[in-house]
């Protein structure tokens, strides 16, 4: 695997650990202290020699009223089995994104199944989310339904991983609430 995508790997771990660190620190909305409670994910889509890291999903408990907290994530969208960069730059098929981490989700063969779902999803249900509102404005270009999630990966930052990286990053929110389903 090439070292930057070894590095965006890496990198995605700490980002979570970050988030999870800001939640615990926020602690439960009953006032309650919020302790370790993570649990185990299968992550498909996962390189080897990060399967060990990326099988556990970051979530708390709270000392308390006992209700568990689970941080936003750029690793895993909701319950989807696929890990999140996949479902993006898989959406993006088949046009790609022109990464080693765009080859690597070509290795993948996702059934097409699970691609027409996820292009369903971004233009059917991902606009419907605020966040999509907050984005829209955002972006410099009006970003069409139908070229979704390409048109935002194109108007974001950098090079290699960078813009998927971004992308990873603005979707969080939508990382606790999303469907379930593949
Ligand atoms: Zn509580």
């Amino acid at each position: 695997m090439p070292y930057r995508t070894l590095t965006f790997f890496r990198f995605l771990i700490h980002i979570d650990e970050a988030l999870a660190a800001e939640a615990q620190a926020a602690g439960c909305p009953c006032g309650g202290v919020l302790h370790r409670a993570n649990y185990p994910r299968k992550p498909r889509g996962c390189p080897p020699a990060f399967r060990a890291e990326y099988a556990t999903r970051l979530s708390f408990c709270c000392s308390q009223c006992r209700r568990r907290t689970t941080s936003q994530s750029v690793r895993f969208l909701g319950r989807r089995v696929w890990l999140s960069w996949v479902v993006v730059l898989g959406s993006t098929r088949p046009a790609g994104h022109g990464t080693a981490a765009a080859a690597l989700c070509e290795a993948l063969s996702i059934p097409w199944r699970t691609l027409a779902r996820w292009r369903r999803w971004w233009r059917e249900d991902f606009v419907r989310t605020s966040l999509w509102r907050v984005l829209g404005a955002r972006f410099l270009l009006p970003v069409a339904a139908a070229r979704l999630p390409n048109g935002l990966l194109e108007q974001l930052p950098g090079q290699e991983h960078e813009p998927l990286r971004c992308l990873l990053a603005l979707l969080t929110p939508l990382t606790i609430t999303a469907p379930e389903g593949r």
